[in-house]
């Protein structure tokens, strides 16, 4: 671990100089995820892969991006450990490695599935295709490695790539290791006495405590049944199939039936007969510019890329922009306009839109900053 914080350390002062390093974390189980933490801190562009995607919202909460595989299976093989993956997603995740793999400065494997091999994750092919002076650490080397190249207990250079294959790495790290043992003695404690009274309580109903237990009341208790995962959210495309259905038979209470829908548009088409038989010319084309411009206006806004720090901001921004415009319009006429100059009434309601606008989007500004502010260490 020293020799993987001295070459972020490094990667991170050549950073400095040049650009961020790129980190590629196999395997986002308890060592995955402190590597992301670690590596997200010393200022490093952190993506990460597991096979079981409910870690991705923890690779997020720790600074990186959960980089998907472009294959539908579930990894997940109960009790926070993956399962092994069928062949189709083996190749759809051995085509994704091998693009990072080419990006990355350094590649941390963790992945592992207790009492199997490591998988073999990262080729011969791979390694050749990283820039040269690049690092990979095999946290799994112990078992067999998930890089191809990786030679157990070594640390060897190969096509240019360093390989750190030890396998007593948490031995290396004496500290660190008493810190986390003690760590977790001491949550285990916690967890057998909630009451803190000193009176120890063994809940069998604690997947945890249920998982460690191995005799209570002289009864052998290991090994533990399988833990109950719970049933997975419904595919929202499922949903979305039944939907129509149920809508064309006006059944499922939706928001209108075809029906309904089909009246709605009849009545707006007998109003738009009426409009343009009785109403006077000069209507008709402001209304045929307002009609368009609440289209243009509605396709701008909702298309509108976040780029703040919520989607709902830019869209509010957009809005405000666009009253922004209309109202310097309206202040300040565009040059070459014969009409004249506007009533003071309506000059005045545009400087006080203008006015809100401003406090709306420079107050927006300001409150995302601060709110990323809190963010920075
Ligand atoms: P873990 O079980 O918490 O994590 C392993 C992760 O790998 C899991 O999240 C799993 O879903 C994932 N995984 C399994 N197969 C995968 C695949 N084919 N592709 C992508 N992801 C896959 O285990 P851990 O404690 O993080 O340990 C991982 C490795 O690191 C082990 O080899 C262990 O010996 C070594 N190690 C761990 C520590 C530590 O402190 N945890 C210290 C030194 C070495």
């Amino acid at each position: 671990m020293p020799l993987v914080v001295s070459s972020m350390a490094r990667s991170r002062r050549r950073a400095k100089c040049h650009r961020q390093s790129r980190v590629f974390i196999a395997g986002a189980g308890v060592a995955g995820l402190s590597a992301i933490g670690t590596a997200a801190n010393l200022g490093a562009i952190v993506r990460a892969n597991d096979t079981r995607g409910e870690v991705a919202d923890q690779v997020v909460s720790l600074g990186g991006e959960f980089v998907k595989v472009d294959y539908e299976e579930e990894g997940s093989g109960g009790g926070g450990y993956a399962k092994v993956m069928s062949e189709g997603f083996q190749q759809a995740q051995r085509e994704m490695y091998a693009k990072e793999a080419k990006q990355a400065d350094i590649i941390i494997t963790t992945a592992l599935i207790p009492g199997k091999p490591a998988p073999k994750l990262i080729t011969a092919e791979m390694v050749r295709s990283m820039k040269p002076g690049s690092v990979i650490v095999d946290m799994a080397a112990e078992q067999g490695g998930n890089c191809e190249l990786t030679e157990p207990g070594e640390a060897v250079v190969k096509h240019g790539v360093t390989i750190i294959g030890y396998t007593d790495l948490a031995s290396r790290l004496a500290k660190q290791s008493s810190t986390l043992y003690s760590n977790n003695l001491l949550r285990l404690t916690e967890e057998l006495c909630k009451t803190k009274d000193g009176v120890i309580n063994i809940n069998m109903e604690d997947d945890a405590i249920r998982g460690l237990t191995v005799i209570k009341d002289g009864e052998v208790t290991w090994p533990a049944p399988p833990i109950k995962l719970p049933a997975p959210p419904p595919k929202p495309a499922a949903a979305a199939v039944v939907a129509p259905a149920a809508k064309a038979h006006g059944e499922g209470g939706g928001p209108m039936s075809a029906k309904g829908l089909a009246i709605v548009f009849g009545l707006g088409a007998l109003a738009f007969l009426l409009v343009g038989l009785y109403a006077p010319a000069s209507f008709l084309s402001h209304f045929t510019v307002f009609v368009l411009a609440c289209f243009v206006g509605y396709m701008v806004i909702w298309n509108v890329t976040p780029s703040l720090h919520t989607p709902l901001m830019s869209v509010t921004n957009a809005i405000s922009s666009i009253i922004a415009v209309g109202a310097l319009v309206q202040v300040a006429p565009p040059v070459g306009e014969v009409a004249g100059r506007p009533e003071a009434w309506i000059v005045g309601l545009a400087i006080v839109s203008i006015a809100l606008v401003a406090i709306n989007m420079f107050g927006g500004f300001a409150v995302t900053r601060r709110m990323l502010e809190m963010f920075r260490k």
